[in-house]
């Protein structure tokens, strides 16, 4: 190859999922949507992290297990194109356990637990102090999978952005240990709308709080969602004045509904009172049945060709083997870990 032909070498974004139930408006907005241009222009990896989802479901591996096809169906119903990201699952990729059995040396226990992503998780999730081991050690392992594979850019929510911080810690100090780069430090790239609240008005959507509207969602179910969504709690008759901020309806509208002055009259009038939420919810509606119909069909097809996306996970996953391997090498290599 001359060097008018070599493509340039592309920029690493590793992200994921935990394949603990369908993704939902808040990855398309937080994530997925990103994920899809940025398959044009960077080298993409996509981890279905079963590994990390182990850590609060051990009590029930057939969720994980069942889930790891219903994420790859999303990826794909949403334009994640294959032949252009490269999907691996996390469990199948043994050089990730053993980087993160090193890292958890590179990190002491007091900072796991001030961590504040894994502070709020661990109350959502009512752990007490029964908190189990790996789960308040994941950054570890999100730390070797960010940088398993090199990953200069990690499109995510922003709940994500302490994980990241906390992986950029451990390249530091492996870094200034060895005294070079042996390992890139990655930037969270976090969207506009990086943390989409619930239907029920919660801080954040989220697959393990039942507050979501997945984006395998029948129309009926996006319909009774919408329905039942949290507004302006005293917003009582349709001539009071009503209150946008805080308002999970008008949230959604920035979120999805293209017709930004068409959206930005709607708060005037509802502001001065005369817009009921009924005439919010539908055209709410019709916005999200217009947006997921066609990435439901699409997911339905693909549904019934299970052995399809399998192939794609064994292939993608296969290849990711090597590129971790060569990280979990050099890593050994720089500290000076034994060998034969
Ligand atoms: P779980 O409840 O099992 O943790 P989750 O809904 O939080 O599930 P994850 O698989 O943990 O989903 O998150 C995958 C990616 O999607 C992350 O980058 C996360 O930041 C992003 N994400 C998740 N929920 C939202 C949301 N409500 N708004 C924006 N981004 C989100
Ligand atoms: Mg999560």
């Amino acid at each position: 190859m001359t060097s008018e032909t070599q493509a340039p070498t592309r920029k690493v974004i590793l992200t994921g999922d935990r394949p603990t139930g369908q993704l939902h408006l808040g990855h398309y907005v937080g994530s997925l949507k990103s994920r899809v241009a940025l398959q044009e222009t960077h080298k993409q990896y996509l981890l279905l992290a079963d590994t990390q989802a182990m850590t609060d479901n051990a009590h029930d591996p057939d969720k994980v297990r069942r889930n790891v096809l219903e994420v790859a169906l999303d990826y794909l119903a949403v334009g994640i194109d294959p032949a252009k990201t490269t999907i691996t699952v996390q469990s199948h990729l043994p050089a990730l356990a053993e980087l993160t059995l090193m890292y958890l040396n590179f990190v002491t226990v007091a900072r796991l637990e001030r961590n504040p992503t894994i502070k709020e998780e661990i109350q959502a999730r009512g752990f007490g102090r029964d908190i189990p081991a790996g789960f308040l050690c994941y950054p570890a392992s999100q730390a070797a999978d960010i940088t398993g594979f090199k990953a200069h850019v990690v499109p995510v929510g922003e709940d994500q952005a302490p994980l990241i911080e906390q992986t950029n810690e451990i390249v530091r100090r492996i870094n200034h240990q060895v005294g070079r780069e042996v390992l890139p430090e990655a930037a969270a790239l976090i969207p506009r709308f990086g943390r989409l609240p619930g239907v029920d008005g919660k801080a954040k959507m989220s697959k393990s709080q039942g507050n979501a509207i997945p984006l395998a969602a029948t129309p009926e179910q996006v319909k009774e969602a919408v329905m039942r969504m949290y507004t302006d709690p005293n917003h009582l008759k349709v001539s009071d004045p009503g209150q946008v901020e805080g308002n999970v309806v008008f949230t959604y509208l920035d979120a999805f509904d293209e017709a930004v002055d068409e959206v930005a009259e709607l708060k005037e009038h509802y502001r001065r009172g005369g817009l009921g939420d009924m005439v919010l919810k539908r055209r709410l509606e019709s916005v999200l049945q217009a947006m997921l119909a066609p990435i439901r069909e699409r997911r339905e097809a693909l549904a019934k060709d299970p052995q399809y996306v399998f192939d794609i996970l064994k292939h993608g996953t296969e290849q990711a083997r090597g590129v971790t391997q060569a990280t979990l090498d050099e890593v050994r290599e720089a500290l000076g870990t034994f060998r034969f």
